[in-house]
C-alpha cells in the first residue's frame, strides 16, 4: 500500500504513532515477547542530530529511512546486507520504510536491556528493528514484513501445507527449541521457531534461504513440505528463483544418502 517516495508528513506520523505506542506500552510489532520500545522512543528524539553518509546513502539508494546506531562501520554492515538482498530478490525489500538498527551500546545498556531480549522485529507500519546485523536476521525481518501484504491465496495455499501442525511439540514458551532439545528441522518447519505460527514459519524459511549450508541437513530428507514451501515461497517472490534453484539441487543431490 505504502509507495516508498512516502511523504514527510507520513513520515512524521508513523513516527507520531510510534512515539505514542511506545508510550503507551502499546506493542504493535509482530514478536510479543517484549511490551515495550524505550529503545526506539531514544533513537525517534536523537536521530535528526546523528547524520553519517552511509546513513544518508541507505536512505538514497534503498528509500529507507535509517534510525538508530551512529557507528558508521555497522551502517556499512547493514549497507552491504541491503545489497545482497536487493541483488538476490528486490521483492523483499518492497515494503520496508525504515530501518532501526540497535547501537551495541544501546544493547548492552542496563536501563534498556531487558526489553532487548529479541534479534529483531518488524511491524506493520514498515519497520524493522535490528539487534543482530547478520544477513539472515535482516531478510528473517523483511519477509515480516513482506508476509504482511500477502494474499489471501498464498496463506490458503501455506495453510494447505501446514494445517493446525502448529504450536506442536516446542519445549518453552518462546518455541526456540523442539521437546527434546534439538532446534533441527522437523515436520516441514526449518527450525523450532518456525512452528510458532505461519509468521516465523516464513520468515525463518526466508532467513534459511540466505544460507545455504543449511539446506545439506539430512532431516531435510524427512518429508516433503520444505519442496512444497520452498516453491511456493518462490512462486510469491518471497526467495528468488535462483535460490530455489540453488536449495533444490542440494536437497536432490542428498536424496538417496543413507
Ligand atoms: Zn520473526
Amino acid at each position: 500500500m505504502a509507495s516508498k517516495n512516502i511523504s514527510k508528513k507520513v513520515k512524521k506520523n508513523i513516527a507520531k504513532v510510534a512515539l505514542v505506542s511506545a508510550l503507551l506500552g502499546v506493542g504493535y510489532e509482530e514478536h510479543t515477547s517484549h511490551p515495550t520500545t524505550v529503545p526506539s522512543v531514544y533513537y525517534i528524539i536523537t536521530d535528526p542530530f546523528v547524520t553519517t553518509l552511509t546513513e544518508k546513502r541507505i536512505e538514497k539508494e534503498f528509500g529507507i529511512d535509517y534510525e538508530g546506531d551512529s557507528n558508521e562501520e555497522r551502517q556499512r554492515i547493514l549497507e552491504e546486507n541491503l545489497q545482497k538482498i536487493y541483488e538476490t530478490n528486490p521483492a523483499l525489500l518492497t515494503h520496508c520504510e525504515k530501518i532501526v538498527l540497535h547501537s551495541e551500546a544501546v544493547e548492552n545498556s542496563a536501563l534498556v536491556e531487558p526489553f532487548l531480549n529479541y534479534s529483531g522485529t518488524a511491524n506493520r507500519l514498515g519497520t524493522i528493528e535490528l539487534i543482530s546485523l547478520t544477513l539472515s536476521e535482516t531478510a528473517h525481518e523483511l519477509a515480516h514484513l513482506k508476509y504482511f501484504h500477502a494474499s489471501k491465496e498464498f496463506d490458503d495455499q501455506l495453510e494447505y501445507i501446514f494445517g493446525n501442525t502448529y504450536k506442536k511439540d516446542l519445549k518453552n514458551e518462546k518455541g526456540s527449541v523442539w521437546n527434546d532439545g534439538s532446534v533441527r528441522p522437523r515436520n516441514g518447519f526449518v527450525r523450532p521457531y518456525g512452528a510458532n505460527n505461519s509468521h516465523e514459519n516464513v520468515a525463518t524459511y526466508v532467513e534459511m534461504a540466505y544460507i545455504p549450508s543449511f539446506w545439506e541437513d539430512q532431516q531435510l530428507q524427512q518429508s516433503d513440505k520444505y519442496l512444497k514451501t520452498l516453491s511456493l515461497l518462490q512462486e510469491y517472490d518471497f526467495i528468488s528463483l535462483k535460490q530455489f534453484e540453488d536449495i533444490k539441487s542440494t536437497l536432490d543431490k542428498n536424496k538417496n544418502k543413507p
